[in-house]
């Protein structure tokens, strides 16, 4: 066996779901499991979440029905609405949740008035989707008269994850001078906002990545805010070569020994999901003693220095896990934890324990 493994802990899913419930006090917590769980499997993270929550998201239609398929029946959000109204009716028939952010989706609600249930999306300051505050209240409107009354309004923050956020408070007051207005309650906090802004909880929040045992705060431990580790990334070692002073190592020889080195070659690649950017010094754990790349991550193998480690060949090496952090993998190549548990490829042995 290669030994190149994903293992995903439902317990601790199941914690951290209990961390964010704790957290929301009175609002419903809406678990946010769009792609693939964030890469901890779909259907595993539904039914482990909705033993825990309110409910749960999902980005498009399709996940939303592979829930459905599966027997899942709790209520369910999707994040961009439906697409044309083959998936309007879909999602009335199935029961679910939709966000309407674009007046071209109120037009196809109003060809086709379901009772459907409505979330309204606002732009409040991320300019991505959403309506401004103006467009929403008329879109509300034109819903109203065709008796669609909308279950809420939403947003979605930019910054609320920065150090400096002064952002947040702005999208926020924003979004409740529609909600006020419209008489409807208000659904705005991601995991970040869930954690520091307790003011943002409104009627439900939508925490995903705190979820998954990651910290939304590059400057907090997920360790620090009592997370659990839910995704456990792993390879194991294949050989030990010994490189003399001025040797190199790897694709490009990046990597170059300044004295004799012990190198370790590492079963699993940026084929397996591994970023290839990340760069030499990026932490890993050979037999649970951290220690770090050495030169390119190649496509089925990467090469670790194993100064200073005992180790042998078939020892476990941990990529992210327990006693490396995602988030510390996540800094050292320069992007967020999200994006490495989405990248993992079908390749790696999925294990639930
Ligand atoms: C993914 C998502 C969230 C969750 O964000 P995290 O940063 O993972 O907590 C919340 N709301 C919407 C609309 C999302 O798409």
């Amino acid at each position: 066996m290669r030994g190149t493994r994903v293992e995903i802990r439902p317990a601790a899913l199941a914690h951290n779901a209990r961390r964010a419930v704790a957290l929301a006090g009175d609002a419903q917590v809406f678990a946010m499991i769009k792609a693939d769980g964030y890469g901890h499997g779909l259907l595993l993270t539904a039914r482990t979440l909705a033993a825990e929550v309110s409910g749960l998201g999902v980005a498009v239609l399709d996940e939303a029905l592979a829930l459905r398929r599966q027997g899942i029946d709790s209520p369910i959000l999707v994040a961009e609405g439906p697409f044309d109204s083959e998936e309007l009716r879909e999602a009335h028939r199935q029961n679910l949740e939709l966000v309407i952010h674009a007046p071209w989706q109120v037009d196809l609600l109003l060809a086709e008035p379901l009772p459907v249930r409505l979330w309204l999306k606002l732009n409040t300051g991320m300019n991505r989707l959403g309506m401004s505050p103006r467009a929403a209240l008329a879109q509300a409107w034109r819903l109203r008269e065709a008796g669609l009354e909308p279950e809420g309004v939403m947003t979605h923050f930019a910054c609320a994850d920065d150090r400096q956020d002064t952002l947040t408070a702005q999208q926020l007051q924003r979004a409740w001078q529609v909600a006020d207005t419209l008489g409807l309650p208000l659904s705005a906090a991601n995991s970040a906002a869930l954690i520091r802004y307790p003011e943002s909880h409104a009627r439900r929040v939508r925490p995903g990545i705190m979820l998954y045992g990651s910290s939304p705060f590059a400057w907090r431990s997920a360790a620090d805010l009592d997370l659990q580790v839910s995704h456990r990334f792993s390879a194991r070692l294949i050989a030990i070569n010994e490189v003399a002073a001025g040797d190199s190592v790897g694709y490009g020889a990046t990597w170059t020994a300044t004295v004799k080195t012990r190198i370790g070659v590492v079963a699993v690649g940026y084929g397996d999901g591994y970023p290839r950017h990340a760069p030499g010094g990026t932490p890993v754990a050979v037999a649970g003693q951290r220690t770090v790349l050495a030169g390119r991550v190649s496509m089925d193998m990467l090469t670790v220095d194993l100064t200073g480690i005992e180790a042998n060949v078939g020892d476990e090496v941990e990529l992210w896990g327990d006693t490396v952090s995602v988030d510390e993998v996540a800094a050292a190549c320069g992007t967020i934890s999200y994006e490495l548990f989405c990248q993992i490829t079908g390749r790696p042995e999925r294990i639930i324990v």
